[in-house]
């Protein structure tokens, strides 16, 4: 049997720091909080048994800052350090750093994190492995005009994308050659404003795609496994804001071949912790690899209700060398997460941050909400607006539906507006509740104005 962890220190906030906190003292393993002055009042704060100030309010200087949270590594004698998602989550650096420090990144390896990091690397790599990649060479477009060039031969409709892309951002799909020059410029700015680096490459762009996602977890010893898939079709600009298992588009037959190409891509490179592989899905059921995310993702609670697992158990469990024993698992039932964001949803989805003046959380049977907000909480505007998100589980697609319905209703805030309403209005739609949508579906959408 591996040692399990002592100490595990959270590089990272808000909900996803009190779900570790949560599972890493169900285990018996102490955990460090660490914080920036405009989280003091957090709850993770209050649950770690141990918590360290690391800064003033800006990311860049307290949970992006690596030498200060090595700092806090140092002080509080941490043994492992978890990243959560977002942050220094992907950040292969940061991994090594925990490496040479001799402290265990909760994660992959840093030349896996490296690898997949890097749109282009990523794709080569699972060429390699014969998994099935969205058409486009990934070269680096040098000019409009090599744009031009390269989306004849591909033809159209093609997608640019930032290599150092994310989060949706610098990404234009075009459709005519017309379109080529403004999506060019305005992909390219979004892409510099937020990653500093406006590198873009093109892709064909799948018609009518569904986002189908795979989660692995691999351990020590080059076992690979798919914990099934999470479809993430609900997207508004390239951003998901719900998340379902099982798919309504998926089959048994389709969930074998897709597993096991996320099976193979996870063992061609020896991965190593819990990872999710994206694909893109065409309505002929073609899947194309699309990314990996080479960390626990947002939506990963939607996995865990079906699969009825702990999915940060399995992770740090990996992390300290236990072996896989589990095979691949079978949804039961069906799970859905809506995302909760302090936007207002009938107003371009504009940021909504200040205090929270009452809150009730929706309870009940079936229902789960992660979150990390209470009445009297300020929400930042320094951080991501996600403030919670709603996971029911039910047997049925069309009861899990009705579930959610019930809990949105139940979810009472006051003092800053949220998707709530949006969820509300989502639920009803017919092509939802049909299970008939892919990525472009809520674009094509008119929304009730506020
Ligand atoms: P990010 O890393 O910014 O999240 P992804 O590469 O994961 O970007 O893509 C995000 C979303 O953009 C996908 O879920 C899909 O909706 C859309 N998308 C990306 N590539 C393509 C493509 N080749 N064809 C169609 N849609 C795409």
């Amino acid at each position: 049997m591996a040692e399990k962890f002592k100490k595990i220190l959270i590089a990272n906030r808000g909900e996803i720091a009190l779900r570790i906190i949560r599972t890493a003292r169900e285990m018996g393993i102490k955990t460090v909080a660490i914080y920036s002055t405009a989280d003091r009042e957090s709850l993770h704060v209050r649950f770690a048994d141990e918590a360290v100030c690391i800064g003033p309010p800006s990311s860049t200087d307290s949970y992006l800052s690596i030498p200060k949270i090595m700092a806090a590594v140092e002080i509080t004698n941490a043994d492992a350090v978890h990243p959560g998602y977002g942050f220094l989550s992907e950040n292969a650096d940061f991994a090594e750093i925990c490496t040479e420090y001799g402290v265990k990144f909760i994660g992959p390896k840093p030349e896996h994190i490296r690898q997949m990091g890097d749109k282009i690397t990523a794709k080569d790599t699972m060429i390699k492995a014969g998994v099935p990649v969205v058409p486009g060479d990934g070269e680096l477009l040098k000019s409009v005009e090599d744009g031009l060039q390269q989306a004849e031969v591909m033809g159209y409709p093609v997608i640019i994308k930032a290599t150092a892309g994310g989060g949706g951002k610098g990404m234009r799909m075009i459709a005519a050659p017309e379109e080529f020059q403004g999506a060019w410029d305005s992909a390219r700015a979004e892409a510099k404003a937020a990653f500093g680096n406006d590198g873009m490459y093109m892709e064909k762009y799948i018609t009518e795609p569904r986002h189908i996602e795979i989660q692995v977890v691999g351990d020590q010893y080059g076992k690979v496994i798919h914990l099934s898939e999470r479809d993430c079709s609900v997207q508004r600009r390239h951003q998901k804001l719900l998340e379902e298992c099982p798919s309504p588009f998926m089959t048994d037959e389709l969930r074998e071949r897709m597993g096991q190409a996320a099976i193979k891509a996870g063992e061609a490179i020896n991965y190593e912790g819990v990872g999710t592989v994206e694909f893109l899905v065409d309505s002929d059921r073609n899947f194309y690899f699309m990314e990996m995310n080479t960390r626990i993702q947002v939506e990963h609670p939607v996995t865990e209700e079906v699969l009825d697992l702990d999915l940060i158990r399995e992770q740090i469990k990996v992390a300290y060398g236990e072996h896989l024993t589990g095979m691949n698992y079978v949804p039961k039932g069906h799970a859905i997460e809506c995302r909760i964001n302090a936007e207002d949803p009938w107003n371009n989805f504009r940021p909504s941050p200040g205090k929270i003046t009452s809150f009730h959380s929706s309870k009940g049977h079936g229902v789960r909400v992660d979150t990390h907000v209470y009445a009297g909480y300020t929400i930042s505007p320094y951080y991501d607006s996600m403030i919670a998100k709603i996971i029911v589980r039910a047997p049925t697609r069309a009861d899990a539906i009705t579930k959610m319905e019930r809990a949105l209703n139940e979810f009472i805030i006051e003092g800053v507006k949220t998707t709530v309403p949006f969820h509300q209005w989502l639920m009803k739609q017919e092509d939802f509740r049909e299970g008939n949508f892919d990525t472009g579906w809520l674009g094509q959408q008119t929304l009730p104005k506020g």
